[in-house]
């Protein structure tokens, strides 16, 4: 079966430009797709200083630099790619945006024998593959943040997913990019935002009723239970618009109340208090 060589990358967030570093530092011939020509140059400047911050840290050598950087070609159109072996979907956690893009992604525009994976973390995957024709080659990757540091991968195949393609899907997130997998049934959240949306969930409505501030929460949790960071602070690296996306993603499938998004936090998607990628969420980062 054909090794993974060359792989694409659809989205340019958080995720989409962890995913292209951590493909480039294996080695790999990578290609990222953003939604316009202006985000081709933001999204290169993404990557730089995301490899330049690892350097800065000793995790990267200057000669790491320049490889990791040349090794990614940017395209804000789809037909970039034509000649991947497998595409990783990370654009916004919204469905109908995934679905529209899988079905173009099937229909015109990758190899029959290409791989469609996706970072999805609460949509399920068979509802991706059904919006196209070859669901056996559709799986779910789902990768932490950040990518470089975390070392697992959710590997999610749907009912419809081949055998084989999950285990091509395996070998190439662990002996290629180094990562641990572990395998997860095809349900919103799957493992690990299953356990931990309900943990952010109760964090938010404590602070919504008053018990303690923003500060108070995470301290709690950082100096009581020994966390490296603590729920609150934990939501705005996720983006509270992903937080909230998840919540809901969950929420639809089991009708639990734990997983229901407080209103806190979707006032505070409205007002695009997003986190650290907007500057200000439960905390400032300006
Ligand atoms: P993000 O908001 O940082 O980035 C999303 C990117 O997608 C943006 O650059 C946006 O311009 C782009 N985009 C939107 N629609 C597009 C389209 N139709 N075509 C191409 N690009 C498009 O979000 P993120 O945190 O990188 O999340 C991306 C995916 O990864 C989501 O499915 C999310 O659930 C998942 N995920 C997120 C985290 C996390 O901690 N943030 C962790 C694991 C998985």
């Amino acid at each position: 079966m054909r090794s993974v060589e060359r792989v694409g990358v659809i989205g340019s967030g958080l995720m989409g430009t962890g995913i292209a570093e951590a493909c480039a530092r294996a080695g790999l011939d990578v290609r990222v797709v953003t939604t316009t020509t202006g985000s081709t140059r933001t999204a290169r400047q993404r990557l730089t200083d995301l490899v330049d911050r690892q350097v800065r840290k000793g995790q990267l050598t200057e000669d790491q630099r320049e490889r990791v950087v040349d090794s990614v070609t940017y395209t804000c159109d789809l037909d970039g790619m034509a000649d991947r072996d497998l595409v990783v979907e990370a654009i916004v956690e919204r469905e109908s945006a995934k679905v529209e893009l899988f079905a173009k992604l099937d229909k015109s525009v990758t190899r029959d024998d290409a791989i469609l994976a996706t970072n999805t973390s609460s949509i399920p995957i068979v509802r991706l593959a059904c919006a196209t024709e070859r669901p056996g080659r559709v799986v779910g990757v789902h990768f932490f943040n950040p990518v470089s540091a975390m070392p697992l991968v959710e590997l999610v195949g749907s009912l419809l997913t081949d055998a084989d393609v999950l285990d091509q899907t395996e070998r190439f997130v662990t002996d290629t990019l180094g990562k641990q997998a572990i395998r997860c049934r095809d349900r919103a959240g799957f493992v690990v935002n299953a356990l931990l949306i309900p943990y952010l969930l109760s964090a938010i409505r404590m602070l919504e009723s008053g018990y303690a501030t923003a500060q108070e929460i995470d301290r709690a949790m950082t100096l009581g239970c020994a966390h490296p960071m603590g729920p609150l602070s934990l939501a705005d690296l996720i983006g509270l618009d992903t937080t909230a996306a998840i919540a809901s993603a969950l929420y639809d499938e089991f009708k639990e109340p734990l997983y229901s998004p407080p209103p806190l936090l979707l006032r505070m998607v409205e007002a695009r208090l997003l986190g650290r990628k907007s500057g200000m969420g439960f905390h400032d980062y300006r």
